[in-house]
């Protein structure tokens, strides 16, 4: 539960729900990556992902730094604190994940606002380019479809690029 000091600042527009973990969290000194997943299931809420990967995973909670609800909604997972997310890249990247199966359905726009709405605020914050923006399944080794066969990882960085660029 305790945790230790972090320098990154976590974005205001993230929910804090009060997540209680159960090991002492690290702080994340240094993200490469912004990576983007699915839940795999529709329906599944921040704190029930929590409960998940708490009581059935023997994490420590919730895997992903931040959690996006169908609504839109973004939830503080582990905020700026190490996840579990990616195997072998959890202590560079930051984890994104939105609520749903993208292998049988879409995000909701809100939801891909939200995302993007947070993507831009790391980029900033870390210096990030949108190549820096993983799918899940990009990464090495990875056979899974998260974030879904529907989510276009290329679609989503040129759409981030293009709002860079406007707002620079
Ligand atoms: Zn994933």
């Amino acid at each position: 539960m305790t945790k230790e000091w972090n320098t990154l600042i976590e974005p205001n527009f993230a929910q804090d729900i009060g997540l209680d973990f159960a090991e002492t969290l690290v702080p994340l000194k240094d993200i490469q990556y912004l990576a983007i997943h699915h839940t795999e299931s529709q329906g599944m809420d921040a704190l029930e992902a929590h409960r998940f990967h708490r009581e059935a995973r023997k994490w420590a909670g919730i895997g992903y730094n931040y959690f996006i609800e169908e609504d839109g909604a973004i939830i503080k997972g582990r905020g700026c604190y190490v996840g579990a997310h990616v195997y072998r890249y959890n202590r560079v990247s930051l984890g994104i994940a939105l609520s749903g199966d993208f292998d049988s359905h879409y995000p909701t726009e809100a939801q891909m606002e939200s995302a993007r709405k947070l993507c831009l605020f790391f980029m900033k914050q870390c210096n990030l380019q949108s190549s820096q923006i993983i799918g899940h399944r990009e990464f090495p080794d990875v056979s899974k479809s998260c974030p879904g066969r529907n989510f276009d990882m290329d679609g989503f960085r040129n759409w981030i690029e293009q709002t860079r660029l406007v707002n620079r």
